[in-house]
This record gives structure tokens, sequence and C-alpha cells, in this order.
């Protein structure tokens, strides 16, 4: 009596599915994940104000990953689009919502004070959290180490988030970012605080990187601004944008290693 009603049920089921039939017995070898990159951001405010904003709003993003705890949220599946990027720009291609995946991370970002801005650091334990996500994203979609970048990469005029205290290095320990030899550095750096290249030179480094820059040779405030995103994830102890012997260095050794 149970089989029947079950054959009844899948009977009426089948009948009420719509759409053409579909044969699903052959798959494709030449196919890929339409993920290239993974984008990283703080949401400025606490974890109840960052749930409202990302699920009721039109800003939301794949992941969100409190402080403490550093509870891990899925917002959005991976084969849909988050809309966190906006106006974006990485190795030539734009408008990266369709391609990435989106993670938010609770902070607070920076506040203005008396002695210019402060920052608030991420706990250790939700960097662990965000390592384990990210080693799972990436395995999943074969993505490469150097595919996860910064908001501020990917929009250094209008975004600084996650921000200089956001530990890049830890990422980098992980084996999940391409990271500088300090050594090669450090020769690079003498050589460059004898001979600093020009402008030009700098902006051709940042766009092999993957920067949006302009290549007109003049240290204008756009250059400034993508000089000081670069200089936020692998020199964050100074990042004014200024062009000098060191990051000269780090450019030239992170290039050299692709
Ligand atoms: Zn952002």
């Amino acid at each position: 009596m149970r089989a029947l009603c079950l054959v009844v049920l899948l009977t009426l089921l089948a009948g009420c599915a719509r759409g053409p039939r579909i044969d699903t017995q052959y798959s494709a070898a030449g196919q890929s994940s339409r993920v290239q990159y993974i984008v990283l951001h703080y949401t400025s405010t606490d974890l109840p104000r960052s749930l409202r904003l990302l699920t009721e709003g039109d800003v939301s993003s794949h992941y969100l990953i409190g402080d403490t705890p550093p509870t891990i949220y899925r917002l959005v599946d991976e084969n849909r689009r988050a809309w966190h990027a906006g106006d974006s720009r990485w190795q030539g291609r734009t408008w990266l919502n369709g391609t990435t995946i989106g993670i938010e991370l609770v902070n607070r970002g920076y506040a203005e004070g008396p002695d210019g801005r402060t920052w608030q650091a991420y706990p250790p334990e939700q960097i662990d959290a965000l390592i384990e996500l990210l080693e799972d994203i990436m395995r999943r979609h074969d993505l490469a180490p150097g595919s996860i970048l910064g908001h501020s990469d990917v929009a250094p005029q209008r975004k600084v988030d996650p921000g200089p205290l956001f530990p890049w290095w830890r990422l980098a320990e992980a084996g999940l970012v391409p990271w500088p030899d300090a050594q090669a550095v450090a020769r690079q750096q003498a050589l460059f605080a004898a001979s600093l290249p020009s402008v030009a030179w700098f902006q051709a480094q940042l766009a092999l990187q993957g920067y949006e820059v302009p290549r007109h040779g003049e240290l204008d405030e756009a250059t400034r601004n993508v000089l000081a995103a670069f200089q936020m994830k692998y020199r964050p102890a100074r990042h004014d944008g200024v062009a000098d012997a060191e990051t000269a260095a780090l450019l030239l050794v992170l290039n050299s290693r692709t």
C-alpha cells in the first residue's frame, strides 16, 4: 500500500514538472568555473547591522564572517551573482560581480580622530575561519594563488577595504597569496634607493600586478591611490601612496615571480 502511494505521488510530481526534457548523460571535458577571483571586504559595522545591510538592501555578498564568534554565513549561492564589487577592474576585466565570490568580514573599518584614522584589528580566529573558507573555495573552483583580492585592489579610487590591518601575510603563510621574498626585496630596495625608477615604471609594474592605473607617467592622485592600495597589502606600515624604493622593490620582486 505504501509502495503504491509512493508511485502515485511520484507520478503526480512528474506530471507537475515544467520545461523541456533534457538528457544529461554526456558532459563536456572543456569547462571551468565561472569564478575567477575572490574579493574581500569589511562591512564597516557590527554583525546585526552587517546582516541587515547584506540581506535586505542592494548590497550583498556570498559569505559574511562574524568577528566573535567567527560564524560563517552564506547569504548568496556561489552559482549566483552577489552585489559586492560594483564598478571594479582587475587584469583588464571589468564589473567583477559576475566572475567573483564576495566575502565580507565584520569589522568597523576606521574612525577619524585627532591623530588621524584608527583602524580596527581583525581577531585571529576570524582570519582562521576566513582561511578555512578560502581554501575550500579555491579548491572547488580551481583558483590559483593570486586570485584573492581586496576591494581596494579592484576599486582603488573609491574603496579602502579590507584596510591596512587586514593580515595578508597570514594568507600568504597559508599559501593562498603570493608573497615577495624579504631578502630579495632588501637587495632590490638598496639599488632603488640609489636610483628611483620613473613614475611610468611604477605605473607599468602596478598594471602588471593587475591594477587599473593611469599610464601617463605623472604621479597624480589616481596613481597615488593605486600605490596606496598596493602598499596596504604588502607594506601596510606605510600606505601613503608615495612612490618609494621599498615599494619599487616589492613590485619588482612580486612581478618577477610570475
Ligand atoms: Zn567592499
